[in-house]
């Protein structure tokens, strides 16, 4: 797994010059390789701009950006683009069958992989119920899926890419509150292997995070455990 490191991170989409107020403010943090972090903080804080910048989907304007201990701008772009997966807000189920969703990202995961995803994220009752099993189709006019289901397969999908930092964008905000559980038990089992990075939009749904980080107005607030920021606040 790759550690994370944000040291005074300035960064405005419109470029400095044009007078907005920067996404990133001078932005620092450390997130240890392995565990899982969170991320929280007021829509508009800056979270996302954190995952924009690790994948250099934009270059940050002052400051470093590290992953895994090496600047980001040492990185060749597709080997960092590569260690990095990102599960989306309402991660979509495409046409086609459960394994073609799986595969999407690894189509030369192994049957092996494919069964420890599954198992990995609890889609193994999912894939007994359905006729056809891996291959019932899903997507398009397929089997009508929970939101749970559909979150944790995106989370299984980006898994078998082998990730060794994992980004997860509000994953459970949509789920009543058993599939949040559920979701939340996923995540917690996959920060024992990789190091997860989780935007979550409030402190009572990351009691369980190693560590947060908090960010409003383009910095970083305080950094802790969730008791101690309960204490702070
Ligand atoms: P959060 O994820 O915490 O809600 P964001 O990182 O998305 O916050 O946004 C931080 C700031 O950057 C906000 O002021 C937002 O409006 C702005 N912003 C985000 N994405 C873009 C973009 N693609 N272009 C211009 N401004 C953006
Ligand atoms: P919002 O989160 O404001 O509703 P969107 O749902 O359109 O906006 O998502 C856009 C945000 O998602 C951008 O800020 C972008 O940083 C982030 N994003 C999109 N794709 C990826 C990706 N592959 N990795 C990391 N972040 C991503």
């Amino acid at each position: 797994p790759l550690g994370v490191t944000f040291r005074d991170v300035v960064f405005g989409y419109g470029g400095r010059l044009e007078g907005r107020s920067p996404a990133h403010r001078g932005v620092t943090f450390e997130v240890p390789a392995g565990g899982l972090t969170a991320l929280v903080g007021p829509s508009g804080a800056g979270k996302s701009t954190v995952f924009a910048l690790l994948e250099r989907f934009y270059e940050h304007d002052a400051g470093t950006v590290a992953v895994g201990g090496r600047d980001i701008r040492h990185w060749p772009l597709a080997e960092l683009r590569s260690a990095i997966a990102y599960v989306e807000q309402d991660a979509p189920v495409l046409a086609g069958t459960l394994r073609e969703n799986l595969l999407l990202a690894a189509p030369d995961a192994t049957e092996e992989e494919v069964r420890r995803a599954v198992s990995r994220t609890r889609l193994d009752g999912l894939v007994e119920r359905l006729p056809g099993g891996l291959d019932a189709q899903v997507g398009h006019r397929g089997v009508t899926l929970s939101g749970g289901e559909r979150q944790r397969i995106a989370i299984a999908r980006a898994l078998l890419r082998r990730p060794r930092l994992l980004l997860l964008d509000e994953v459970t905000s949509q789920l009543d509150a058993v599939n949040e559980e559920a979701l939340r038990e996923v995540v917690v089992e996959l920060a024992a292997e990789t190091t997860v990075l989780a935007i979550a939009h409030r402190l009572s749904t990351v009691v369980r995070a190693d560590r947060i980080v908090v960010m409003e107005d383009g910095r970083v607030r305080a950094v802790g455990r969730h008791a101690d920021l309960l204490r702070s606040d």
